[in-house]
């Protein structure tokens, strides 16, 4: 008899996602004259920068002749971008990353789902309270939590964001083995700076923990004192695992490329408490397990890096980043208290005594906005909702519009 993993039953059903997909449609059936607009997903709407277009199309071209065509790459990405990776992202920020230690992949969900199968089962993880529910959810198949009871996977230290803290959570206060953090962070929108960050290194060296940092957003980071990287962070090396993306820096959501960073002085440790090299766990995992990204992809995501490039991504952050601040503005005119949209697409709001749903259906109802309940990201989020500033100017403003006409 086939058995299923029992530990995917624990799951909570998350309904978030379509439970707000048949609000809207619902609404939608009985307004069939109201243009909805849409803050709620954290998909970008922009098309490809022309330089990645190209890279892009080459990269196909060459797909098309016997004497340039590509058969399996190496899996842990071509060199050409490696080399661009290693030094635009990090030795240009006085990070000493090596080409050798960026994995690409096709993507920051699977790599931060992915990586905690390196890991012994019985590890403590700490985890923020709201999250990116990737880094919970991939635990929890993995069978490293008890029941889902009240809000809370038993077995999960939670790291609380409220506002109490500013949205940034404290060190544990029991040793954990294992730390999730993102910066700038999705949903809050928060950032985080070097002596705060510094916080966590010192805390993991001290500990022998290790920290997944996710920094999908760091493209949306303009205040050049904020790290866009933890590598900035003295030590991080020995003791952190960095996760990108191109999805949000560079529209990639729907072309697929990223990548991991493993420092090769990172080291964890076996039963005994000997060292065991993470770099190497990791390209044994890839090598194994995946087969790389494909040629004409990695091809468009090496434009990224060009002159050319380089000026088109600034030009379309800088537009959703425009939109951030439109949504402040409208935010602060309104009276309400938020944090997030500076630095960060995402925009979260205390609804000011209001239950998440409640302010999202309020929203919909009176000015056809569709927002993201932040309970729906965890125990904390209740209370507040994440706007995103991932859509086109005129769709910001007028969505700005019919909220201040609705809440005034
Ligand atoms: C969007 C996002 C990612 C990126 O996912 P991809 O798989 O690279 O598209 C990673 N982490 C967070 C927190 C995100 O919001």
């Amino acid at each position: 008899m086939i058995k299923a993993n029992k530990h995917y039953s624990k799951l909570n059903a998350s309904y978030l996602f379509s439970d707000i997909a048949k609000r809207v449609s619902k609404f939608q059936a009985e307004n069939p004259n109201t243009k909805i607009i849409r803050l709620g997903i954290g998909d970008v709407t922009r098309a490809l920068p022309d330089a990645c277009i190209k890279g892009f199309q080459q990269g196909v071209a060459e797909m098309a002749n016997d004497t340039t065509f590509k058969g399996y790459g190496p899996e842990q990405g071509y060199p050409f971008l490696r080399d661009m990776i290693a030094k635009h992202d990090f030795q240009a920020r006085g990070a000493d990353i090596a080409p050798d230690e960026v994995f690409v992949s096709d993507g920051a969900k699977c790599d931060t789902g992915n990586f905690q199968e390196i890991f012994a089962q019985d590890i403590t993880i700490a985890i923020p309270d709201p999250v990116y529910p990737v880094y919970l959810d991939t635990n929890v198949m993995a069978g490293r939590t008890g029941k889902f009871i009240d809000g809370r996977y038993e077995g999960i230290v939670y790291l609380e964001c409220t506002k109490d803290n500013n949205f940034l959570p404290k060190l544990p206060k029991n040793p954990v083995d294992l730390i999730y953090l993102c910066f700038p962070n999705n949903p809050t929108g928060t950032t985080i700076t070097k002596s705060e960050l510094k916080k966590w290194v010192d805390y993991a060296k001290e500990t022998k923990a290790l920290i997944l940092f996710d920094a999908a957003y760091e493209a949306f980071i303009r205040d050049d004192s904020l790290p866009c990287s933890i590598y900035e962070i003295q030590g991080a090396k020995e003791v952190a695992v960095e996760f990108r993306s191109f999805s949000k820096t560079a529209g990639f959501t729907g072309t697929r490329c990223g990548y991991t960073v493993v420092p090769k002085e990172c080291m964890i440790f076996d039963d005994n408490g000997d060292k065991i090299s993470l770099h190497a766990l990791w390209h044994r995992r890839q090598s194994t397990k995946f087969n790389g990204v494909s040629y004409p992809v990695q091809k468009a995501a090496e434009a990224i890096y060009s002159e050319e490039g380089r000026i088109q991504i600034k030009a379309l952050v800088s537009y959703y980043l425009k939109n951030a601040e439109l949504i402040r503005l409208a935010m602060s005119e309104l009276g309400f208290n938020f944090v997030g949209g500076d630095n960060s697409p995402y925009i979260w709001i205390d609804g000011n005594g209001r239950d998440s749903w409640e302010f999202f259906d309020m929203l919909l109802k009176k000015a056809g906005v569709v927002c993201t309940p932040g309970a729906g990201f965890g125990k904390c989020g209740q209370g507040y909702i994440r706007i995103s500033a991932f859509n086109s100017r005129e769709n910001v403003e007028e969505a700005m519009l019919r909220m201040g006409e609705a809440l005034k």
